[in-house]
């Protein structure tokens, strides 16, 4: 049996990566050290996962930005508009496809970013044209698997796969099916392989987990002329086809029907495939199980493991059995050892935690107690089933006490009356004009007011001095939209670091690492929470600074929340009940900060669903019920006060077109989205389905420094108007100011106002 490990994190435990390649964007060290910088991080990693018994350990999981990026580049992949920086060193250029490149009189834009299947890391999207030419270009994958030869280590070097490299892709310039290019990137794939072939690589993982979607009949023909070849071209080579984030479900039997010598299999997010893999996986084949967590952080349960290993025991050799983490590790923080003392860990949970250095020991643990009845080994096994009573021990101990859970029922998730009523109410309540003006929330977070957070956690900071300073940045950004002439006000935000991290820092049931960094993209990295029991609010968590912002204004204040599906979407999640309870509890929660917040006088809260999208299942069979609880959550979390209190809720970073109608089941009473970066386009969805709320449709782009004219609002509203009545639409920017500067916001703010007011004469000039 061969334990597995299917990538690593590249970032370095200390995020060495991240400041290498910041300081060499910023001039602070030369190409030659940043390149020597990675070869270090290679090397370590490299080591590592030798030292901890790992046996096949992967090369050119490696990467500075991304790695279907490298995989763009080595297989010439590279668009049009940066043909003219083909002088530019390799780097420069890969770096300009990555960040965009204004320099010398240049402005070419970056690839676009997109998440990698359902996780939170982003990869940068091959561009493919209809005459699309594939030219092997730099041998990354080679080198870096010399580079490890030469330390004595051979190793199992990864390659996204042509099938799923394509679909990763777009189309360019012309229609065309991406697809078609299959037969013109195969053989640099043969290529490739070849190279490594004759290079003394014994075994080569392709990860194609395009395969655990609903994937076509015509792409399962591709699927096996394609591996049919890789196979015949290369024949000592041993292909292990990877596959992970879901099962194969429908396509197992084609998957197990291609000639490779072995497939891996994501048993954490569906344990319940083996079987059916069993059924079909011929004896001679290589099977890699994928037990150990690559996506979460808690402890291996050895006792499970074990039964799915000795379950394939049963059916194939030990031999041709491989013991491996479920995907790559780089969605793990890299090493627990890095949260020493001083580390804001609860420090009975962090007994329960495993990040990706800890991982790879698991792999040897378990193959260890697979084939091994020695004392220390089942002294091994001991421990681990400790760790797991202890968990749930400690748990049970503070769960079950949410009185409101226990005896939810349906009328929970309902306001009193539907949306048209209560828009009558509200309507009398607020007095707001036609096309209402707002913003999302956040206002700039200025250095001054990042110092003031750290200092008071810092302790040099009092509090009071603490919510003086606050209380100072609120007033100031009150008068200013008052001056900016906005109808609805918001606080700022300024007392939050990030919008998820400020909330479970205040609820039960969160803790946090002080350096569980995970690679989001490129050089940014984020550090999610840790949901590790029963969620619940012991205290109000936003209401005073609404409050005092209320009370310094006639004007409405708009409270400002962030939904129960964007906290669970964008922190780790605790791995024993389902995902959609620990949703319900943090909706509770949510619920209870609502209700405060209306009796405190507040008369429009917003909640926040940016990543509500996000969090929908690779397959479509699995949608409707993730849609389901999401949906509920929010009206549980939303549905708690009276008609009269007006409920907002703010998405954005997606194409909303396909899950329109869930969004509307959401029932808020009006919803702020991200459009003018697709110039409305989002709005499409609204053509086909008439959205029965009222809709904030961004009018600016907030991701760039860039003050839009107020014609060009103008006309957006009116596109708008084209789809949704004009009583319905708000005016907002497209998305929270805070990495913006005071004085471009304030321009386009005003600029904002007074295309509302265009707006509006118009309006009044047709009736
Ligand atoms: N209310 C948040 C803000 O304005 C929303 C952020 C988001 O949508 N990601 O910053
Ligand atoms: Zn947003």
């Amino acid at each position: 049996m061969l334990t597995n490990n299917l990538g690593y994190p590249r970032i370095g435990a200390n995020r060495e990566l991240k400041r290498a390649c910041e300081s060499f964007w910023a001039g602070k060290i030369t190409l030659e050290e940043l390149k020597k910088n990675g070869l270090q991080l290679r090397e370590m990693n490299w080591k590592t996962q030798k030292d901890s018994g790992i046996d096949l350990i992967p090369s050119n999981d490696f990467s500075f930005y991304d790695q279907v990026l490298d995989l763009s580049l080595m297989l010439g992949v590279i668009p049009r508009r940066f043909r003219d920086l083909s002088d530019l060193d390799s780097m420069e250029l890969y770096f300009a496809m990555a960040r965009g490149y204004q320099k010398n009189g240049y402005d070419i834009t970056a690839l676009e970013m997109t998440k990698w299947f359902d996780t939170n890391y982003h990869y940068l999207v091959p561009e493919f044209v209809i005459d699309q030419q594939f030219r092997v270009g730099n041998s990354k994958v080679l080198q870096e698997f010399l580079e490890a030869k030469k330390l004595g280590i051979i190793t199992k070097p990864v390659l996204v796969g042509p099938v799923t490299f394509l679909w990763l892709g777009k189309e360019k310039e012309t229609e065309f099916n991406r697809m078609d290019l299959i037969d013109r990137l195969l053989p640099e794939y043969v290529a490739i392989l070849k190279e490594l072939e004759q290079a003394g690589a014994e075994w080569i993982q392709i990860d194609e987990p395009y395969l655990v979607t609903d994937i076509d009949e015509e792409l399962k023909e591709v699927y096996k002329r394609v591996y049919a070849q890789l196979v015949r071209e290369c024949p000592n080579l041993k292909i292990l086809l990877t596959t992970y984030f879901d099962g194969l479900l429908d396509n197992t039997s084609l998957v197990l029907s291609l000639p490779v010598a072995g497939f891996h299999i994501d048993l954490v997010r569906a344990p319940e495939q083996l079987e059916a893999v069993l059924s079909v996986v011929a004896s001679n084949t290589y099977l890699s199980l994928g037990v150990v967590d690559g996506r979460n952080i808690w402890k291996n349960n050895y006792k499970d493991s074990l039964a799915l290993m000795k379950r394939a025991a049963e059916i194939l050799p030990e031999e041709r059995l491989m013991i491996a983490s479920s995907c790559s590790l780089l969605h793990a923080p890299v090493d627990l050892e890095t949260e020493r003392e001083g580390s804001r860990l609860h420090p009975e949970v962090r007994t329960w935690l495993s990040f990706a250095r800890q991982k790879l020991s698991e792999l040897a643990d378990l193959k260890l107690l697979f084939q091994s009845n020695e004392q220390g080994v089942i002294e091994i096994f001991k421990k681990n089933k400790e760790i797991h009573e202890r968990r749930s021990s400690f748990l049970e101990a503070e769960s079950g006490k949410n009185a409101f859970l226990a005896k939810l029922s349906l009328k929970d998730g309902y306001r009193d009356h539907p949306y048209s009523k209560r828009a009558l109410l509200q309507k009398e309540r607020l007095q707001l004009p036609l096309f209402p003006t707002t913003t999302i929330g956040s206002f700039p977070q200025t250095m001054e007011v990042r110092a003031l957070r750290s200092e008071w956690k810092k302790g040099v900071l009092t509090n009071a001095e603490y919510e003086a300073r606050m209380k100072s940045a609120i007033q100031s950004t009150i008068t200013l939209q008052e001056e900016i002439g906005l109808d609805v006000l918001v606080h700022g935000e300024f007392e939050r670091n990030d919008m998820v991290e400020y909330f479970g820092e205040m609820l039960n049931g969160f803790t946090f690492t002080s350096n569980g960094w995970v690679q989001s993209y490129g050089s940014r990295c984020v550090k999610p929470p840790i949901i590790y029991g029963e969620v619940s609010r012991s205290n109000a968590m936003t209401v005073a600074w609404s409050v005092y912002a209320a009370s310094l204004t006639s004007k409405h204040v708009k409270g400002m929340l962030t939904g129960p599906v964007t906290i669970l979407q964008w922190s780790f999640v605790r791995d024993d009940q389902p995902r959609n309870e620990t949703c319900l509890e943090i909706a509770a929660a949510i619920r209870e900060e609502v209700s405060d917040l209306e009796a405190a006088g507040i008369r429009i809260i917003q909640i926040d669903e940016p990543a509500i999208r996000e969090g929908l299942p690779l397959r479509k069979g699995a949608q409707d019920h993730y849609l389901k609880w999401a949906v509920w959550a929010f009206r549980i979390a939303s549905c708690g006060v009276s008609d009269a209190t007006q409920i907002h809720t703010h998405m954005c970073y997606s194409d909303f077109n396909d899950i329109i109608e869930w969004i509307a089941e959401m029932d808020a009473d009006v919803i702020t989205i991200e459009c003018s970066r697709s110039q409305m386009e989002l709005l499409d969805a609204f053509a086909n389905f008439q959205y029965p709320n009222e809709i904030g449709p961004g009018v600016y782009d907030i991701h760039s420094p860039r003050i839009p004219t107020k014609e060009e609002m103008v006309s957006l509203l009116s596109k708008a108007e084209t789809y949704i009545p004009a009583e319905r639409i708000w005016v907002n920017p497209d998305c929270g100011l805070k990495t913006r500067g005071w004085e471009e916001t304030i321009a386009a703010l005003k600029t904002m106002v007074e295309a509302a007011e265009v707006a509006r004469q118009q309006v009044n000039q047709v009736v």
